[in-house]
């Protein structure tokens, strides 16, 4: 029970993981996710349902006000290194299962989304002992302080893009500030994260520390969303879901933090290095086949480099190799469902009746036999774009981005804003002072000047505008998950005088 299983052929059999227990559904149902690069399924999974979810937040309660509150920060630190460094021992196996579950290419979840799962709970592994209140200087004779308290029991539900790296951003800061958990994972993707609960069960956390319910979201997500037993609720995902989960909340005015869509713009001016945008640009929409929140999907080129730009940029996108996902040469792997897959294709046939034109792409590639059921699809680049178009204005979620031209730095700006999102921006320029005033105008949470898509987990995340709110990683999310009590004491002695003569 202890490892991750090897990714074999052979359909896996998960159950939910409620109060340290293995178990099956309440109402024995299961459902079946299967492998994106070929549609065979991958794994057959316990699907919980509002009474799974009700057991969940129960054992989370109970372990909330029991053994979990008694462990020093020192402790709760410890478990979670334990548990990075098992991770970090699986992070072979881990890595190949989250490409068959998600159809990202091997070499990203080795390479990027395994190590920055360690990162994370690495990071927080060191915060657990550095939450701290703070003494106030309040005038007389007083003594006023605060404490940082955790907020109790946390529902978490996340998507399928990044499954565990996803896992790992709300999981580590909220189990570091001394929370319980119920984690909700994406239908699409539930694998790692019940792997992980195997590695959070042998790293020794308490039982009801950690609850994982898969599951679907209009059941088991929404129950936990609306559940008064919780006292947090983070979600990352849609911005259309991200409202109803709000709105679930607020009837128990239950915390929310959210991380939703985005249509970020990705601009080039004249100036720049050429080659590293052109690198930049490709990085910023085609990596994990665009279904990536902060994809810079908006590319805002200055006029006059437009048809230098273009050639280059189109002659990488028809190198990327599209394919098997578990080959390690492989650097664009199927989408993750074929939802998704027919989503993007509306958007061709969309972008076309407004009048923009395919660069390239816009369909699905010849591939070998074995993949004939997989859901990919071929980086695509909309030319003649303009801001108002619904495909410059709507989160795609794949590998396809929108050319805009501009001349203009006043009207960039004002065109880069005019969106509902204010996820991320990036910008390409050798003019260090348009740089800076770029990122100071941008109404986006987070600005990329000259690279795209960096992250570390002492660095803040989070959106402007519908992207959302609240700040994942670093100190921030210490915030997310912790409330401050204002504690006073009188140091005078004397009876209060203003009633009490
Ligand atoms: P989604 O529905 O927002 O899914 C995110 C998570 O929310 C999943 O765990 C989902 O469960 C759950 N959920 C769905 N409906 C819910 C409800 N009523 N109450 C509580 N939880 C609920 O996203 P999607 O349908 O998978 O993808 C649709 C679009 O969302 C994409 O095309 C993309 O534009 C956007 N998206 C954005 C991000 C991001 O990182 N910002 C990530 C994923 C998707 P299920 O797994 O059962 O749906
Ligand atoms: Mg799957």
């Amino acid at each position: 029970m202890s490892s991750p299983q090897a990714a074999t052929n052979e359909p896996r059999r998960y159950q939910l993981f409620i109060g340290g227990e293995w178990v099956d559904a309440e109402s024995g149902k299961t459902f079946t996710t299967p492998n994106p690069a070929t549609g065979a399924p991958l794994a057959e999974v316990a699907e919980a349902d509002k009474a799974d979810v009700e057991r969940a937040v129960a054992a989370a309660r109970q372990a909330f006000e029991g053994k979990w509150s008694k462990l020093s920060a020192r402790d709760r630190g410890r478990l979670l290194y334990k548990l990075a460094q098992l991770i970090e021992a699986h992070a072979k196996e881990l890595a190949a299962l989250e490409t068959a579950d998600n159809g990202k290419p091997i070499r990203e979840s080795s390479y990027i989304d395994l190590p920055q799962v360690v990162e994370n709970f690495e990071y927080f592994a060191g915060f657990a002992t550095k939450i701290e209140g703070e003494t106030i200087p309040v005038p007389g004779q007083f003594f006023n302080y605060t404490l940082r308290e955790p907020l109790g029991v946390c529902g978490q539900i996340i998507p399928w893009n990044f499954p565990l790296l996803m896992a790992a951003w709300k999981l580590a800061p909220a189990l570091a500030a001394g929370n319980t958990v119920v984690l909700k994972p994406a239908e699409q993707t539930p694998v790692t994260a019940l792997e992980l609960g195997k590695l959070i069960q042998e790293a020794g956390f308490p039982e009801g520390v950690v609850n994982i319910v898969p599951g679907y979201g209009e059941t088991a997500g929404a129950a936990l969303a609306a559940h008064p037993g919780i006292d947090k609720i983070a979600f990352t995902g849609s911005t259309e879901v991200g409202k109803l989960i709000a709105r679930a909340a607020a009837d128990n005015l239950t915390k929310v933090s959210l991380e939703l869509g985005g249509k970020a713009p990705n601009i080039v001016f004249a100036d720049a290095d050429l080659e590293q945008a052109v690198n930049g640009a490709l990085m910023g929409i085609f990596y994990n086949q665009g279904q990536v929140c902060c994809a810079g999907s908006r590319i805002f080129l200055e006029e006059r480099i437009k048809d230098e730009f273009l050639e280059r940029f189109k002659a990488k996108a028809e190198k990327i190799k599209v394919g098997d996902p578990a080959d390690k040469t492989t650097q664009m792997g199927p989408q993750v469902s074929e939802e998704q897959l027919n989503r993007i294709k509306g958007y061709v046939d969309i972008a076309r009746q407004e009048g923009a034109s395919v660069l390239t792409g816009g369909a699905s590639p010849e591939l070998d036999e074995q993949f004939r059921g997989g859901y990919f699809f071929r980086p695509t680049i909309f030319c003649d774009v303009n801001n108002r178009m619904r495909v410059a204005q709507e989160e795609i979620f794949g590998p396809v981005s929108s050319v805009i031209t501009f001349t203009d730095e006043v009207d960039l700006i004002k065109q880069a804003n005019e969106t509902i999102y204010g996820l991320s921006a990036g910008i390409w320029t050798r003019d260090i002072t348009r740089a800076h005033r770029f990122a100071r105008e941008v109404k986006a949470g987070v600005v990329w000047i000259n690279t795209y898509n960096m992250f570390n987990a002492a660095s803040p995340f989070g959106g402007y505008k519908q992207s959302g709110y609240g700040r994942e990683m670093g100190r921030h999310a210490i915030e997310l998950y912790t409330q401050i009590k204002s504690v006073w004491v009188d140091l005078s002695g004397k009876p209060i005088g203003w009633f009490g003569n």
